[in-house]
């Protein structure tokens, strides 16, 4: 498995493999899709690899036993604990907890992953919390957290922090285009600056419908006006396109307001960075007031989306405010 870039993280892995100074526990954290999970998942098959465990300066082998298991999703000594619907539930936490109390069936220890700990509920998190305080031996546990700051600082405390960040652009679209070899390599390059170089975020979405929604997105932000009922008939329409699929419809407003951020600081201050020819379009058609609005408007709608109003509604109102179909904002 090659991992790309956080050469941090992976030096702090190696380092603790290699000098046989193992926590009972690490939190992997950084932005969504920046490559958390994959890294766990690595350094999980080299502490049960047959191969690297009995000399840990080389890599998993990838052909042992234990790889191949690893490989199919079916090592019995290594668990995975993942989210049910809203979050990771406390029922999963407590038959972590049995299992932890017998011994690995395999080999000298067993590896536990735990993806997106920061959905943990109060409850499940004070059951871990529990085993942080009390590891069995022979366990390493593996959690990922989006933000640190979701998790219990109790729970914080009582791991080895291993922090990771989003990806140079060039690496990103490496990544992507790895898992994608089909993809040309502008799309890739457009992705992840589209994902801000979290790979993973771009390879959750329909990659052969996003770019081009992006696309007629930014060229209906960027268009001049002709009629308001032409207006509210494109704003209406790429509403229901954001809505159809809203996890990809959140991601994009990520690099819209960025972009709105950079035509906003270029308006005020004259300098910008980004190349992208919607700003030219978006610095010309609107002044500070205007874009200020228009990034408001973007920000109440990932709040409306995260509190899980529904889509339909926030993108129709969101694009009406971006297109300027309302009567206070201007086109
Ligand atoms: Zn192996």
């Amino acid at each position: 498995m090659d991992i790309l870039g956080q050469d941090k993280a992976q030096r702090l892995l190696a380092h603790a493999r290699q000098h046989a100074r193992l926590a009972h526990a690490y939190l992997f954290t950084g932005p969504e899709g920046c490559g958390k999970s994959t890294l766990a998942r690595r350094f999980a098959t080299e502490l049960l690899c047959q191969e690297a465990s009995a000399d840990p300066t080389v890599p998993a082998c990838g052909h042992c036993a234990s790889c191949r298991q690893m490989l199919s999703g079916s090592h019995p000594d290594c668990m995975v604990i993942e989210p049910d619907g809203q979050g990771i539930r406390i029922d999963a936490i407590r038959q972590m907890k049995e299992a932890l109390g017998f011994p690995p069936l395999e080999g000298s220890v067993r590896v536990v992953l735990v993806r997106k700990a920061h959905t943990m509920r109060q409850e499940a998190a004070n059951s871990l919390l529990k085993i942080l305080e009390e590891p069995p031996p022979g366990n390493v546990l593996l959690l990922t957290a989006d933000a640190s700051a979701g998790i219990l600082a109790t729970i914080r405390s009582r791991c080895q922090q291993i922090p990771l960040q989003a990806l140079p652009l060039p690496l990103a679209a490496e990544a992507i285009r790895q898992q994608q070899p089909d993809l040309k390599e502008s799309d890739c390059l457009e992705l992840a600056r589209l994902c801000g170089g979290c790979p993973g975020q771009a390879l959750s979405m329909k990659q052969d419908s996003v770019l081009p929604l992006y696309h007629d997105l930014a060229s209906a932000l960027g268009a001049s006006v002709t009629s308001l009922a032409a207006q509210v008939q494109t704003a209406l329409a790429l509403a229901a396109r954001l809505a159809a699929d809203r996890d990809t419809g959140l991601l994009l407003l990520s690099p819209l307001c960025t972009l709105l951020k950079d035509a906003l600081a270029e308006r005020l201050c004259g300098v910008t960075q980004n190349s992208d020819p919607l700003l030219a379009a978006a610095r010309e058609r609107w002044n500070a007031e205007q874009l200020s609005a228009k990034l408001q408007a973007i920000e109440q709608a990932q709040e409306a989306l995260h509190s899980n109003c529904n889509p339909a509604l926030v993108f129709e109102v969101l694009l009406l405010e971006l297109l300027g179909c309302y009567p206070h904002s201007c086109a």
